[in-house]
């Protein structure tokens, strides 16, 4: 299919007006347009980019039922030149599909997920805040929605793209609560697959982190509750002596933010692992002052400080955040770069 093939359909009436860019809450305002496109008999068909609204499903459309929905998030930053750019959504489609290919759901081709986003985007540009710090995130998502009960592939999908434009995210550092009861995801399960049912599950667990004070879960492997994973959104990355170090395997959500950082960090010439991280481990590091560094990377703030781990009933604070010298230079790197201020050797601008 090529990208000639997607209809335009523009609203009579633009809401962009209407929107208060310096007072944006996240995920609530969504511009006027999405592209959508829906697959049958074994095809994808029907591309379309429409105004934003509505869409009717039937109360028996399989996606509710059993759960074949994934999704993926994005930013796009306008440049100082003023252009647009979308940070690495390659990045974003691969793994799209590998989430999709792991719920025996269809593969979305590139163009229609990526000509697609840039031509939804080229429709709606005026929505891209024109703002250091604020961006239009982007939201893919696919689901299921044959008609019918019974557990089994759906027969049909639809795949759609809406983007909203929200402000500039200086996260708090947060605590984290290492979980040693309930489980995000087992060896041979979906933990690596962007899907709906791995963000409802986590609600619960969450919202008793929450209560015994801190801000989000420190998530562990399923089967001991010894190796750290990831924490809510995002993944985890630690300096520990001159190492920059991450969790790795397929119980984890790979980040595009996880795995820029470490191209960075490789590029600057520090030493990087992917590997098994024990609580012990980071536990003993943070008492010794091994560990300088502990934070959180995702598209959402790109990088989140941790100030306090809390394990089996004891906090552990980590370091000033003023004296964490790679996630601060990171955080700036990646700023500047998306925003078009520095050169992109990398060609990670899109
Ligand atoms: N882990 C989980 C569970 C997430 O939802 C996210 C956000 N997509 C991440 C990690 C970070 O991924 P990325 O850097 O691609 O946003």
């Amino acid at each position: 299919m090529s990208t000639t093939n997607i209809r335009i359909e523009q609203t009579q009436q633009s809401r962009l007006n209407a929107v208060d860019f310096d007072n944006l809450v996240f995920g609530k305002i969504l511009s006027d347009h999405m592209l959508v496109a829906e697959y049958s008999n074994g095809t994808w068909n029907e591309v379309s980019i429409v105004p934003y609204g509505d869409i009717s499903i039937s109360p028996s459309m399989s996606a509710l039922h059993y759960g074949q929905s994934i999704f993926e998030g994005i930013k796009a930053y306008k440049l100082n030149d003023g252009r647009v750019s979308i940070f690495r959504p390659d990045k974003n489609w691969e793994r799209f599909n590998k989430s999709a290919a792991r719920l025996q759901m269809p593969e979305v081709p590139k163009e229609i997920f990526l000509d697609g986003l840039k031509q939804l985007l080229a429709v709606d540009q005026n929505w891209v805040p024109n703002k250091d710090g604020a961006s239009l995130y982007i939201r893919p998502f696919m689901f299921a929605t044959e008609a019918a009960l019974g557990v089994h592939p759906s027969d049909s999908y639809k795949f759609i793209i809406i983007t909203g434009p929200v402000g500039a995210y200086y996260s708090k550092p947060i605590s984290l609560k290492v979980e040693t009861h309930y489980t995000r995801a087992a060896d041979g399960g979906v933990g690596f697959s962007k899907n709906a049912g791995n963000y409802a599950l986590a609600l619960y667990p969450t919202e008793l982190a929450h209560k015994e004070g801190y801000d989000q879960v420190m998530w562990t492997d399923a089967r001991d509750h010894k190796y750290i994973e990831e924490a809510g959104t995002a993944n985890l990355l630690f300096r520990i002596g001159d190492t920059i170090i991450t969790p790795h395997g397929d119980t984890i959500l790979h980040g595009v933010t996880r795995r820029t950082i470490i191209e960075l960090a490789d590029a600057w010439g520090l030493k990087t692992e992917q590997r098994k991280v024990s609580v012990e481990e980071l536990i003993q590091g943070i008492e010794s002052g091994q560990v300088t560094e502990a934070f959180a990377a995702g598209t959402a703030a790109t990088i989140t400080h941790i100030s306090k781990i809390g394990y089996e009933g004891k906090n552990y604070e980590l370091p000033a955040v003023e004296t964490r010298e790679f996630s601060n230079k990171v955080f700036q790197y990646l700023n500047d770069l998306r925003y078009g201020k520095i050169e992109d050797p990398y060609g990670w601008n899109f």
